[in-house]
This record gives C-alpha cells, sequence and structure tokens, in this order.
C-alpha cells in the first residue's frame, strides 16, 4: 500500500503570542517558520510537523491540532473503537503505579478495545530483521513519519531507500482489522504529532497531552476506575521501540558502524547530517535508524517536564517487567498468526526543494545586509538561520526578511537614535526660535506704540530747542543748556527711530540682487577708524539672490559695525560669501574678545547691549534676526572668549534662501 498520509497543516502559531525571539526559527529542520505581520508562521507545504517549534518555544505561541473533539465524537458515534497506546506511555504515566490502572481509564473513556502498539513493534522488527539479512539495498527506517516526511519532500530521491515497511502504529492498526473486522475505528495515542497525518489507515490520533486533558475533562482519575489489562495480541520486546537504538534491540542486531551495517541517529541535525551523508555515498552502512527527536520519549505531545534519560529509564525498566512476565509461546503463537499480515508499505516522493539561488544573488544580499566579505560573517545564529550566507538563501527563497539580522537591526536602531537625537535637537533650537519670534513680535507691537507715541512730541521738543539754541547768543548761559537738550533729544531720535524700524519689519519688498557687489558696498559705509583689516571671500557660482535691499543693508551694516566696534585694539573681519542652488551663506567673523556663553542667550533681546551707556539700543541684533527670519533665512552665532581655547572673536553666519521669485511669498 502507498502511505501518501493526510494533508493537513498540524502546526500552528497562535497569533500575538509570539515574541519573535526566532527560536522556532533556529531549531525547525526544514526552515518552514517564517516571519510574517510579526509573527512566526509555519508554511504548511514546508512543515515536516517533527513538532520542535512546538517544544521550544516558551510563549505556547507554537500549537498543534488538536484532535480531542473528533476523537469524542468518535467514541459516542457508536462505531468499535480502539484505543492503540504508543510504547513510551510508561514515560509519560510515570506517576500510575501500574499501567493497568491507565488501561483502565483508556476503558471508561470510552474505548472498547485497548492495545499496544508494541505488539505492531513486534511484528515489524522481525520483517526489518528480514529486509536487512536478505537484501542488498541500503534502507533508512521508515517509523517516524517527520523522517518519512523529510526524505518525501526534501530529499526525493532518497524514497526509494526508505524501508518499505508499515510503521508500528499501522501494523497494529492491521492487526485490529484483521482480528475485530475492517469497521473497527482506531485511535493512535502516542508523544508525536506527525502521527496525525501519517496515514488514512488510522482514524485518529491523540497525543498523550490530549488524553490527559481528556481525562481532566471527564474526570477520569486513576482511583475512579477498574484496572484493566491491555487487550491481546500482547507485546514482548517492542515495548523498548521508543527509544534510540530501541528497533534495533528489538531485532537483536548490532548498530556499531565496524561490525554491523547500522548507523543511528536521533534529533534535529544529527538526522540531517546523515542524511546527507548517506544520500552523498559517504556513509558505507546498510540502514540508517533515524529518529526526528532524541527519541520518541522526547516527542513534542509528551506532557512537560521530564528528563530524556529518566524517561528511557522508565521505558527500559517497564519492558524488562514486560519480557519478564511474557508469556512467550502465546506471544509466538500471536506473531505465528499474524505473519501473513501484509506489513508493505511503499512511499511517494513529494518534491518541495526550492532552487538555490546564484552566488551573484546571494552576494547581493549579503552587501545590503553590510556584509562586504567572508569577516563580516558573524554566523551568530541570532537571525534562526546557522550561517549569514544560509540566512541570506532564505531571503532570496522568501522565508526569511534581513531584519532578523540582530548585528544589522541594532546597528540599524542606533542610526535611528542618531537620526531621533538630531531631530530631537532641531526641534529644540526650533522651538527656542520660535520662542525667539514670539518675543520679537510681542516687542515690536510695544515698540510701535510707543515710537509712535513719543515721535511727535519728540519733534516738537527737537525743533524748539534748536530755535532757542540758535536764538541764544554766544555766552549766554542758557546755550549750554539748550545745547545738551538739542543733543539728548536727538539721542531720543535715534533710540524711537530704531524701535519703528524694529516694528516696522513687517513685509519683504524682494528685488533681484547681485549678492556679492551687495556684500562690498555694505562695507562702504563702516567708520573704520581703527584700521581695521576687510578679509573678503567669495565662493559663489550663482549670485543673483532676491532680497529686501533696504532691510538687508541694514542687517549688513548693523553685523559690520558690531564687529568693528568689538575689535578695540584693531583685528580683521572675515566676510565670506558661499552659495549653492538653493541657499547664500554670509559670515561675518570678527577677532574681538567674543561674547560670554551668559550673553550668548540674550544677544537678540531687545534693549539688551553689551556696549557702553549712550552708545547702543540694544535693538540692532533684533532687528537683524526680524529682517533674517521675514526673508526665511536662518542666523548662527558662535563666539569665543576663551584664548586657551582658540583664537577669540565672534561668527554671524546667515543663511537666506534665494527666494527665487516662483518662492517668494509675504510672511
Ligand atoms: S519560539 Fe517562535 S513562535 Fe515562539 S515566540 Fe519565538 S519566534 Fe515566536
Ligand atoms: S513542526 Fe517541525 S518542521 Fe514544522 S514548523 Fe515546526 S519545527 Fe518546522
Amino acid at each position: 500500500m502507498t502511505n501518501t498520509g493526510t494533508y493537513k497543516q498540524l502546526v500552528f502559531t497562535e497569533k500575538d503570542k509570539c515574541r519573535v525571539c526566532y527560536t522556532c526559527v533556529r531549531e525547525c529542520p526544514v526552515k518552514a517558520i517564517k516571519i510574517i505581520d510579526g509573527q512566526a508562521e509555519v508554511i504548511h507545504e514546508r512543515c515536516i510537523a517533527c513538532g520542535n517549534c512546538v517544544k521550544v518555544c516558551s510563549q505556547g505561541a507554537k500549537v498543534f491540532l488538536s484532535t480531542t473533539e473528533a476523537v469524542l465524537e468518535l467514541l459516542n458515534s457508536g462505531n468499535q473503537v480502539a484505543a492503540i497506546i504508543a510504547p513510551s506511555f510508561p514515560a509519560e504515566f510515570s506517576d500510575l503505579d501500574d499501567y493497568r490502572v491507565l488501561v483502565g481509564m483508556l476503558r471508561s473513556l470510552g474505548f472498547d478495545f485497548v492495545n499496544e502498539v508494541a505488539f505492531g513493534a513486534d511484528l515489524v522488527a522481525q520483517e526489518y530483521k528480514k529486509l536487512l539479512q536478505n537484501n542488498g539495498q541500503s534502507f533508512i527506517s521508515s517509523d517516524c513519519p517527520a523522517i518519512v516526511n523529510y526524505i518525501r519532500h526534501y530529499h526525493p530521491g532518497l524514497v526509494k531507500n526508505l524501508t518499505p515497511l508499515a510503521s508500528p502504529m499501522v501494523a497494529t492498526t492491521r492487526v485490529l482489522k484483521k482480528k475485530y473486522g475492517e469497521q473497527v475505528k482506531v485511535v493512535f495515542i502516542g508523544p508525536c504529532i506527525a502521527k496525525k497525518a501519517e496515514s488514512s489507515e488510522v482514524d485518529l490520533s491523540l497525543t498523550f497531552k490530549e488524553l490527559r486533558a481528556m481525562f481532566e475533562a471527564k474526570q477520569i482519575t486513576p482511583g475512579s476506575v477498574d484496572s484493566s489489562n491491555f487487550d491481546p495480541p500482547h507485546a514482548g520486546k517492542g515495548s523498548i521501540f521508543p527509544i534510540s537504538r530501541g528497533l534495533l534491540q528489538n531485532m537483536g542486531i548490532n548498530e556499531d558502524i565496524t561490525e554491523g551495517n547500522v548507523i543511528v541517529a536521533a534529533g534535529r541535525s544529527n538526522f540531517r547530517d546523515a542524511v546527507n551523508e548517506f544520500e552523498n555515498n559517504h556513509l558505507y552502512s546498510k540502514h540508517l535508524e533515524l529518529l526526528c527527536c532524541d527519541g520518541c520519549v522526547m516527542g513534542p505531545g509528551m506532557s512537560n517536564g521530564g528528563k530524556k534519560y529518566a524517561r528511557r529509564a522508565l521505558i527500559s525498566e517497564f519492558a524488562k517487567q514486560k519480557i519478564e512476565n511474557l508469556d512467550e509461546v502465546q506471544w509466538k503463537k500471536d506473531l505465528e498468526t499474524y505473519a501473513d499480515l501484509d506489513l508493505i508499505q511503499s512511499f511517494e516522493a513529494v518534491d518541495r526543494r526550492v532552487d538555490d539561488p546564484d552566488e551573484e544573488q546571494i552576494w547581493e544580499v549579503l552587501k545590503s545586509m553590510g556584509k562586504q566579505g567572508p569577516t563580516d560573517f558573524l554566523n551568530c545564529g541570532a537571525c534562526g538561520y546557522d550561517t549569514c550566507r544560509e540566512h541570506a538563501v532564505a531571503i532570496i527563497q522568501g522565508l526569511a526578511e534581513s531584519e532578523m539580522c540582530l548585528p544589522l537591526t541594532i546597528e540599524r536602531l542606533h542610526n535611528s537614535i542618531d537620526k531621533l537625537n538630531l531631530s530631537s535637537q532641531e526641534l529644540a533650537n526650533a522651538k527656542l526660535a520660535l520662542k525667539q519670534s514670539e518675543k520679537l513680535a510681542h516687542m515690536g507691537q510695544l515698540s510701535a506704540g510707543i515710537a509712535h507715541e513719543l515721535n511727535n512730541p519728540l519733534g516738537v521738543i527737537t525743533m524748539y530747542s534748536n530755535i532757542l539754541k540758535d536764538e541764544s547768543k554766544d555766552g549766554d548761559p542758557i546755550r549750554e543748556d539748550l545745547e545738551l537738550i538739542v543733543e539728548q533729544a536727538d539721542r531720543c531720535k535715534k533710540i524711537v527711530g530704531g524701535l519703528l524700524n524694529f516694528a516696522r519689519q513687517k513685509q519683504v519688498n524682494y528685488q533681484q540682487t547681485d549678492i556679492v557687489e551687495f556684500v562690498r558696498h555694505s562695507t562702504e559705509s563702516i567708520i573704520n577708524e581703527k584700521g581695521i583689516r576687510i578679509d573678503f571671500e567669495e565662493k559663489i557660482d550663482d549670485r543673483v539672490v532676491f532680497i529686501d535691499q533696504d532691510q538687508m543693508m541694514q542687517v549688513l551694516t548693523n553685523l559690520e559695525k558690531n564687529a568693528v566696534e568689538a575689535m578695540n585694539n584693531g583685528g580683521t573681519l572675515s566676510i565670506r560669501i558661499e552659495g549653492d542652488e538653493e541657499d547664500v551663506r554670509i559670515s561675518f567673523s570678527d577677532t574681538g574678545t567674543g561674547i560670554s556663553p551668559e550673553n550668548m542667550e540674550k544677544i537678540f533681546t531687545p534693549f539688551f547691549t553689551t556696549k557702553q551707556i549712550g552708545k547702543g539700543t540694544g535693538l540692532g541684533l533684533p532687528l537683524v534676526y526680524g529682517i533674517v527670519k521675514m526673508h526665511k533665512g536662518k542666523i548662527d552665532v558662535q563666539s569665543n572668549t576663551d584664548p586657551e581655547k582658540g583664537p577669540t572673536g565672534t561668527t554671524f553666519a546667515i543663511k537666506l534662501p534665494r527666494n527665487k521669485q516662483e518662492d517668494q511669498m509675504a510672511v
């Protein structure tokens, strides 16, 4: 009979429980797990139902198909139902004093017959032995359904090497069908998930975990049932079957590779290595006994918590007692009875391999992950793949994502943090600038009000004091007082003029301007009595910019005047003009004593001045700031007062957008 099994998905991810730790990806022997929407999803077509992922997921996010409801329905259907229990049961039900209690509990659940799969193992072991002794071909044992799936899907060329024998589970089912008739329904109970889809001959399959849950739901306890023995035929050495090498021990075959012809490999890496070596003719043995788990006693359907060697010891102990108490005559008679049973099984290849990508593609992906050469291959396994190269192959095959690379993700996170820090700094600067603008706007309103009110009376004072001064005679004692009044009234006028200027910056009248010419021209009005050197440098191809020339002239002359005034003992004023397609940048650097850090924060605040009383109004820099902002530009100041840190002095740098006609917009 050809065993195609039943094609149904057995392993699932419980949504939202997955923490994307990649542990299951790492443990999956066939890489059948893909990260989709932040969850490690099982790809049904690739899965061999080994259950490794279920065992390793600490979050309980990987679950297997439950058949408890279906079994309950079957038990209530009126059909005769037989439970066939895997020989690993002593490792699971070590809490029961006697196996007969378990049999009683199964009968209490509603099973009509309770049989041992170990008898099927006895039958199969005999056939294995004959096959190995009489056949020149090399074989791979076919009793582990996950291994059979692995060979059928990933090494289809080796399907011909699968032992053409039914598994103990199927053999036991055939025994029961022969004994009770084809109508009897069979439920397998064991430690394995893959058994749920191994064969259509078996009606349903439960794991030990599910069986325990059913006992609990039905409140069936050891104390509530009568003990009972298994139904015949009873098993002999088949009880040893679930531990690795169990099949060999059952057959009485030596597995030593130097003397015998058998190699045993159990567990995710070992069985894959063994199959690869077998396929590449590196093994000279005739037979591979493979188990996907570390023996069936470590299957994913066992309850958690048991230790491997303790479980093996429980199986050995049970098998020992079984053999000691075995009615050998009856056992042999039973073997005879079923000797003519057809245990032949054939398997079909279903190739699910994905083509390997070419080298060029692999390198492209590796480079996109920052891996330029072998020295960049950390092969840390954090992504779930053993090597960076395997990870790259999986990405190309659509099974993985580059984000699974932990070092790469950490590096990206660092970059994001840097960008965030930068954005946060920019945000802080913008907030500061906004605060400053608001302050200036309020000051502007206040200034405008005061200036308008003062301007007229001041005009009258200036006019009449000048008339009186002109009318006074030389030597008149009042003349000196009148001169003082005129002087102070002029000063007041300047302040009011400054206030009006400051308050007037409401709109920009853009004019096309040659910025180099314009800046050069601005320096002509500087009174340079101290013989300060002006160092002029331009690095700009396109000199055209749109600015409000009147306003911008105030900016430049204010900054130049401040720079000159900051250099009492002479020095150099360096003016630089640079530009690109978007902006022009003009900087004014003096070699003065610099602005102290505590004053730096206040320099754009109206009426703040460090000049002597009577020398400055404290409105120049706020005016500069307001005009630059009106041009949608930026102004920065850097200053050093500490000669130990480098040359002292201050640099004001203005950045102005070119404000081409299409970009001009009144603010
Ligand atoms: S083991 Fe797999 S299913 Fe479980 S949390 Fe980790 S990635 Fe998710
Ligand atoms: S059951 Fe096995 S093959 Fe399937 S996804 Fe889980 S680890 Fe992979």
